[in-house]
């Protein structure tokens, strides 16, 4: 019989290695590593974790080694087939990770639209996005593949653009690169392969979803405390962001005075405190949110 537990596969070292992990521990999941460290095992849920090279992932998914995945859309775009029928699905955006997979020239180069890249070499280690917005874009250009830094490929006159990720844009800066392109705008995703998963583990998986939501929405929100007059309730109402309807209760030997408690599913900026103030609200607190289930 198969295993009832589910097998998620994460980057072992990288990127999104720090970032898959909490996002599970902040599920709840109590993990135990193996003396390898490229497993680890869920005490509280049935779950297995496999540490794995980012890349591999897909085909870990594709070949039932695991049921599931966390990698960037970039990889499993990269991947995917067109040829073939789709095999993956993504099951949750992760908020983590974000990138976007941009074209870029020296400096110098003048670039007005896509067009500047006809018969230009452009060098990528995603060759299969690049050619296909290419062919979108009906550009004729070659495309050359490197597997690791791209971005010295034009000083070696190896291409004359590159295709690479992009996320602060500081290696193309020390490069003397500028961005004129995005082709792919790219965050860490949960994948899984088309076909149904048993019965059990797709209960399990339906769980670390909810649970996942939980810690995704709480990490944005806010639980907001003040004292204010009664009357200015109206127009403090007005100020707060995307919150739900305040608790409001009342003080005590206070009659015109209410403590207001609301949880605010946005940042809560400094401007928003001071106009709250403004509006008459005191003794503002501001608290992070640790978990939610709504
Ligand atoms: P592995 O050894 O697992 O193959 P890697 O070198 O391919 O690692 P990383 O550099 O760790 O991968 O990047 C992993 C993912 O992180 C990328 O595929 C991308 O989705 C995301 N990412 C976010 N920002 C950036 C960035 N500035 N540069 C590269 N990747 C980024
Ligand atoms: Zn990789």
């Amino acid at each position: 019989m198969q295993s009832a537990r589910l097998v998620i596969a994460l980057q072992k070292k990288g990127r999104l290695s720090d970032d898959s992990i909490s996002l599970l521990q902040r599920c709840g999941l109590k993990l135990l590593s193996s003396k390898s460290s490229l497993f680890y095992s869920a005490q509280n849920l049935p779950i297995d974790l496999l540490l794995v090279r980012d890349d591999d992932i897909p085909a870990l998914i594709r070949d039932k080694v695991c049921d599931l995945g966390i990698i960037g859309e970039n990889v499993l775009h990269e991947q995917e087939n067109p040829s073939e029928e789709f095999v993956f699905e993504k099951v949750k955006k992760l908020g983590f990770g974000k990138c976007r997979l941009s074209i870029a020239v020296p400096k110098e180069v003048d670039f007005s639209d896509v067009t500047s890249l006809i018969d230009r070499k452009i060098a990528t280690s995603y060759p299969n996005i690049l050619q296909k917005f290419l062919k979108e874009n009906k550009i004729e250009a070659r495309v050359v593949t490197i597997s690791g830094s791209v971005e010295i490929a034009p000083r070696l006159k190896m291409s004359d653009a590159i295709c690479d990720l992009v996320s602060t844009g500081r290696t193309l800066e020390e490069n003397n690169l500028k961005e004129v392109q995005v082709v792919l705008e790219s965050q860490a995703v949960m994948i899984k392969s088309r076909g149904a998963l048993s019965f059990e583990k797709n209960k399990t998986l339906e769980i670390l979803l909810r649970r996942m939501e939980g810690v995704m929405q709480a990490q944005e929100s806010k639980y907001i405390l003040f004292h204010a007059p009664k009357s200015a309730i109206p127009e403090i109402r007005k100020l707060l962001p995307g919150s739900e309807s305040p608790t409001i209760i009342s003080l005590a030997e206070c009659d015109d005075k209410v403590a207001v408690h609301v949880v605010s599913r946005e940042a809560v900026f400094w401007d928003t405190l001071e106009k709250l103030r403004e509006a008459g609200a005191s003794a503002i607190l501001v608290l992070p949110v640790e978990k939610m289930m709504l």
